[in-house]
This record gives structure tokens, sequence and C-alpha cells, in this order.
């Protein structure tokens, strides 16, 4: 009876995270998507703790149970409340990197439950025997959980310390192949390990987890540049896959749902950013793409560029018959969200017609610009897609570039030996005018000098976003 109700319960728990997800997918629903999904899982969590039995076994070790679901809630609410809208990509980096620690635990667990049940006379030994394969089975997937979720954890890590800038890309001579060569060892301990299954099975088992978490380290550690949305994503899928395994070391249904959504959500994403970059994921992963910035950013001085003062720009955006704002990742820096979309409402009740481009990999995180706007409660409708903004720039008279850099470099489409060619951007000097609001001349996350700033069309406003923002909403309502 109980375990019938616990099955509903996973049933409604995959439902909630389906249509979760699904509301997840516009801003106006997103909010309650997440809740949605976050009431299921709740569900889950406690009908796992209170209702599983199996032949009467019930789960037990309530205490340490409690005492992480405490932890867990107390540190997970702090982090979420605190964290600043500038540190949230480093923040989903961090708690994916947990997601992928938790399913190699649970294999480093299962791995060591097993060795004791094949040491002894146990009833998996009985139950074994009517199966051959599934022994074989079950180890591959206890290895598939520890290597998919070591490396995504520590993969994560390096990710979360090259977006808070603790960390910087890093290379040696011949790592790709020391990186192909770790991947082969590990793969083939790990069929060694399943197929024989060794005296020393357990040791061989820690040096696979030593090799992975080795392996996460020197994947990512090389890949910078503009290559980062790709990886986070490619992790991001790494969680949910090997999340997916622990739900089928336990048969349990809903963490094979989450797992395998969390997956395939992150391949489609992965797909997505690669097509942003224009990039195969064989190129990302083993180019030579990031990890050249010390001589990226050596650029070269492109020469003199002009500036514009605050009372020209507001003038030469009021009197323009369309504006297109370029947020980039200074916007969020700034916290100018609310700012820029005051001034979008005042040129528009001044008969212009404003729209955002947005760049598929501006800001920090996949869809930072989205989430960042959407805050300010910027309509939806207002946000261009790259290929429809690159359409609308010949016939756009100011471009308005907030704290936004590399996604607006012409070197990505002129410069053959930068860390970013290829890529593709948004064309703003195909319109007549472009301002450039940042701090300085110095460069974005790509660490490469950007040419548009030195070009004819282009005037720089410096300051912070906020701020200029601010002025420029004045000087406009004033002119
Ligand atoms: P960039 O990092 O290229 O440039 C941001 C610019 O904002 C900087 O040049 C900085 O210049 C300026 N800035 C910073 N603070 C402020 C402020 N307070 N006010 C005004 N300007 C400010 O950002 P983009 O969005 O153009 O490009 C994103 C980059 O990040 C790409 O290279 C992308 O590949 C990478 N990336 C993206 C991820 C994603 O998933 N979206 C993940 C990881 C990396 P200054 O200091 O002079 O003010």
């Amino acid at each position: 009876m109980e375990f019938n109700i616990l099955s509903l319960i996973y049933l409604l728990a995959s439902i909630t995270f389906i249509v979760g997800l699904k509301m997840l997918s516009h801003p106006t629903s997103a909010r309650k998507g997440n809740a949605v999904a976050a009431a299921g899982m709740t569900l889950a969590i406690f009908g796992t703790i209170f209702l599983y039995n199996e032949e009467g076994e019930t789960l037990g070790n309530y205490g340490w149970i409690f005492a992480g679901l405490a932890v867990g809630s107390v540190v997970g609410t702090l982090a979420a409340r605190r964290v600043k809208m500038t540190a949230m990509p480093e923040m989903v980096s961090l708690f994916n990197g947990m997601g992928g620690a938790c399913a190699a635990l649970i294999s480093i667990v299962e791995f060591d439950h097993l060795m004791q049940l094949l040491d002894g006379p146990g009833v998996l030994i009985l139950m074994l025997a009517d199966e051959p394969g599934a022994l074989l089975g079950l180890v591959i997937i206890i290895l598939l959980g520890l290597i998919i979720g070591s490396v995504s954890f520590a993969g994560s890590m390096v990710a979360w310390g090259k977006l808070n800038g603790s960390l910087r890309d890093f290379s040696f001579r011949g790592q790709q192949a020391f990186n192909i060569g770790l991947l082969f060892l590990i793969v083939g301990l790990a069929v060694y390990l399943a197929v024989a299954l060794p005296a020393n099975a357990l040791l061989l088992f820690y040096v696979i987890f030593a090799l992975s978490i080795l392996y996460g380290l020197f994947f990512v550690f090389p890949i910078g540049g503009a290559d980062m949305p790709v990886v986070i994503s490619l992790l991001n899928s790494f969680t949910g896959v090997a999340a997916a395994c622990g739900g089928f070391l336990y048969d349990n249904k809903v963490m094979l749902t989450g797992g395998i959504l969390v997956g395939a959500a992150g391949t489609l994403l992965t797909i997505l950013m690669c097509k942003a970059m224009n990039r195969s994921l064989t190129n990302v992963l083993i180019g030579a793409f990031g990890g050249n910035t010390a001589t990226a950013a050596a650029g070269q001085s492109q020469g003199a560029y002009k500036e514009i003062s605050l009372s020209d720009a507001a003038v030469v955006m009021s009197y323009a018959n369309k504006v297109m704002i370029v947020p980039g990742y200074g916007l969020a820096v700034a916290q100018a969200q609310h700012a820029c979309h005051e001034l979008e409402k005042l040129l528009t009740s001044k008969g212009v017609e404003v729209g955002y481009a947005i760049h598929p990999v501006a800001g920090r995180m996949p869809g930072h610009m989205n989430v960042l706007l959407a805050e300010a409660d910027v309509s939806y409708e207002k946000l261009l897609e790259m290929e429809q903004a690159n359409e609308e720039f010949p016939t756009t008279d100011v471009v308005l570039i907030l704290g936004a850099n590399d996604v607006v470099n012409p070197a990505a489409k002129a410069d053959p030996g930068s860390p970013i060619y290829g890529m593709p951007i948004l064309d703003v000097e195909l319109a007549k005018h472009v301002i450039v609001n940042k701090r300085s001349m110095k460069p974005g996350y790509a660490g490469i000098e950007n040419d548009l700033f030195f070009r004819p069309k282009t005037s720089m406003l410096f300051g912070d976003a906020k701020k200029v923002l601010q002025d420029l909403i004045t000087e406009v309502k004033n002119s």
C-alpha cells in the first residue's frame, strides 16, 4: 500500500518537473515553474524518507538524513538570498558541481556496499546468480555515476573559480594529448574493473575516482576565451546524466526522470551554445580556442577613440527613429537593468522605436541578459535574438552598447588569430551611430582589445552603466 502511494508521489513529482521545466521557458511563468518543480522535489524527498519500504525495510538513519537536510537547506537558502545578481553564474556552477559530487558519492557508497555483499554470502549473490549480466550492469552504472559525477564536480569547481576571477586559464604543452590519454586510461581501467572485478577492485575504484577528478580539472582549465558558455552547459548535462545513473541504481523513477531531464536540457543547451559560438563541440573540447588569453591580452592599441558627452548622446537618441540597446555583462555588474528599462520607456514615449539585441553568450551564464531584463519587467517582445537584431541594424539610427564588449568585437569576423575568431557577433556597425558605455578601455572576458571602439562610427560614453543611464534619463527628459 505504502509503496503504491510512493509510486504515485514519484509520478506526480516527475510531472511537476516536466511542467516546471516547460514553465521555465518563458520569463512570465519561470518563477512559478521553479516553485512547481521545487514542490515536486520536496514531495519526492519526504515521500522517500517516510514511505520507502521494501520488504519491510525502511530507510532508517533519520538523524543523519534530517541533519543533512537541515544543513543543506540553511546553506542553500542563505547562499541564494545573499548572492548578488552578478555572482549568480558562479553560484549556478557551484550548485551544479554539488550535484555531480552527490552522484559520485552515491557511486562510492554503493560500490562499497557491493564489495561487502560480494565478500559474504549476501542476498545479492543469490539474486545475481539468476541474472549473470546484472552484476556487470550494476558495476557499469556505478562507474558511470562515479566518472561523470566526479568530472562534473571538478570541472564545475574550476568553472566557478574562473567565473569569479580567482582562477585563470591554464594549459601546458601537450595538454590535449595528456587529456585524451587520461580519458582513455580512465575508460580502460573502468572496463577492466567492470569485467574482471579483480581482488583489488576497491583500490582500483578509488584510482578511477582520483583520475576522474584530475580529468575534470584538466578538462576545464585550458578552456577560456569565449568557450566557457559551452563548457558550462556541458557540465550541466553531465550532472544530469550522473544523477540519472543514481536513478538506475536505486530503481528510483523520480531521480531517473529528473536526471534525464537535466541531462537532455543541458545537452540541448550545449548544442545551442555551440551554434551560437559557431563551433563544433569537438573543436571546443580539443581545439585551441581560449587558453590564449596571455597572447590575446597583449593586443595592440588601435589608436585614437572619440568620446561623446551625455547631452549629445541624449540628443542623438531622442531624435532617432530607431534605437537598439545591446546589453552585456557590464549592465549586470552595474545592476542598471531598471534604469535601462526607464530609458527605453522614456525614448518610446518620445516616439522612438526601441529594441534590445541579445547575444546568446552575453553576460556570464546562458540566458543571463534575458533574466536580467526580465527582472526589470522589460517586455519580452522587445528582445531580439542575434539573427533578428543583425537584420534590424541597417535600419537602426543609434546602437547603445551597455557593458558589452566581446559580443560586438569585429575581431571575431576579421582576425583569424583572435581567440574569438569564428564567433558570430552583433553587427552593430551596420547602424548609423554606435555609442559604447563602459568604464574604461579595459578588455572583456576574452581579454582582447576591441577594434570597434576605434572605428569612425563609434563614440565612447565612459562611466558606470547605472550612473550613465540615470544621467541620460535626465538629459533626455530635458532635450
Ligand atoms: P564582456 O565580458 O566581453 O565585457 C563586459 C564589459 O563590461 C567589460 O569590457 C567592462 O569594461 C564593462 N563593464 C563592467 N562593469 C561595468 C559597469 N559597472 N558599467 C559599465 N560597463 C561595465 O561581456 P559580454 O557580455 O560582451 O560578453 C560575454 C563574455 O563572457 C563572452 O566572452 C562570453 O563567451 C563569456 N562568457 C559567457 C558565459 C555565458 O554563459 N553567457 C559564461 C562564461 C563566459 P570596463 O571594465 O571598462 O567597464
